[in-house]
């Protein structure tokens, strides 16, 4: 591992006496890393754990939002906190995102922010949504600094969908969302399925197919168990070496470079190189090892797995009055101690302390 302070850009000018390095222009200290030696470099922040969609997998339709919601400007001094830290992706979630009042503030001031570590870099802004509410809304996400957008889409058969979300006409509405996303400047847009069996694993074929003629990313998520019931089963999981065959079916499979390490999907396109699919298998072909990911709650905890049994406190210290320097230790300390993996499928797996609505995905 290099020794920190060469991993500041302006830092071989300054080894090599061409230029002097102010104190003032430094980032606070080395960039933020675990113990494992991961770097962390990916924030997902969710503002929300409100969600207008039931998805089957994923909610029991019965419980509603659980947690606060901070103000905007308390989630803005989070972002800056992290961003001083070394992280370079954002991501905003829920819940639903687009359900929060004052998303395009937050957005704004997030564009505002300057990479610590990366200074000639723009703070990559992206946002994950159901895409209900996106279409009316597209032109503006772009404009407040939104950087790209992934939209959760579980079938691109109407009925399929409309059983999954448990709301009547929502693939219309989701799928105008993503034209009006691509119209607004934010494609290639990424469209996110989870595929569950016996609900929707027939939509393979038709999503690799929605994939070529609208010009978006597929991505196929293996399900994991993060829902709030107890539904899931290792058999209802459709798995990456399945879906591979069936998207081979339809026509031979090319697979794509990873665009950075800790890219969590595999990806390919096919014999004609229209299309582009992203398989994301962590129940079978788990990437801990190079995971770059942390993630704040909506009620401002700190999580550092999607399977934490706990999460750490970070609203509570900044209401008390922690000045940065403190909260930034704190968070050193807690990222520290990040779990090396997640244990789904061994004996004595525990789930974990919330399900994904509640933590944002
Ligand atoms: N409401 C937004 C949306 O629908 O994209 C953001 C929150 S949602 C929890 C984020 C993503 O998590 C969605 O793509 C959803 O399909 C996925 N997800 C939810 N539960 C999951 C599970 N148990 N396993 C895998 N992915 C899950």
């Amino acid at each position: 591992m290099l020794p920190p302070i060469l991993e500041h850009p302006a830092e071989p000018d300054a080894v090599h006496g061409r230029r002097a390095v102010h104190e003032a222009e430094r980032p606070p200290e080395p960039r933020l890393r675990d113990r494992h030696g991961r770097a962390i470099t990916d924030l997902r922040l969710s503002v929300t754990d409100r969600c207008n969609y039931k998805c089957v997998y994923c909610r029991t339709g019965n419980e509603g939002a659980l947690y606060s919601e901070l103000p905007i400007a308390e989630y803005a001094r989070i972002l800056r906190l992290f961003v001083s830290l070394g992280i370079e992706k954002i991501r905003l979630t829920g819940g639903e995102p687009l359900l929060r009042k004052g998303l395009l503030d937050l957005i704004a001031e997030a564009a505002s922010m300057q990479p610590a570590f990366a200074p000639d870099e723009r703070l990559d802004i992206a946002l994950t949504t159901n895409g209900h509410l996106l279409a009316p809304m597209a032109r503006d996400l772009k404009a407040a600094g939104l950087s790209r957008i992934t939209v959760s889409m579980d079938a691109v058969d109407p009925e399929t969908f409309a059983r999954i979300t448990r709301v009547p006409g929502s693939f219309e509405r989701v799928r105008d969302g993503i034209r009006a996303a691509q119209d607004a400047g934010l494609g290639p847009v990424k469209v996110n399925a989870v595929l569950l069996r016996g609900f929707n694993e027939d939509q393979i074929e038709a999503f690799a197919e929605f994939s070529r003629a609208e010009g978006v990313i597929v991505r196929f998520i293996e399900w994991m168990p993060l829902e709030e019931g107890r539904t899931w089963t290792p058999e209802a999981v459709v798995r990456m070496d399945e879906i591979i065959a069936r998207l081979n079916a339809v026509r031979p499979l090319v697979p794509l470079p990873a665009t950075h390490l800790s890219e969590t999907a595999r990806r390919f396109t096919f014999d004609d190189g229209v299309g582009e699919i992203g398989i994301i298998a962590p129940v079978s072909h788990p990437f801990c090892g190079h995971c770059s990911r942390v993630r704040v709650t909506s009620d401002g905890k700190v999580r550092t797995c999607l399977f934490s049994q706990s999460d750490h406190d970070l609203i509570g210290p900044m209401r008390d009055g922690s000045g940065d320097e403190e909260l930034r230790a704190r968070i050193r300390r807690i990222v520290d101690r990040k779990e090396a993996r997640h244990h789904i499928g061994e004996p004595g797996f525990l789930k974990p302390s919330r399900s994904m609505v509640h933590i944002g995905g």
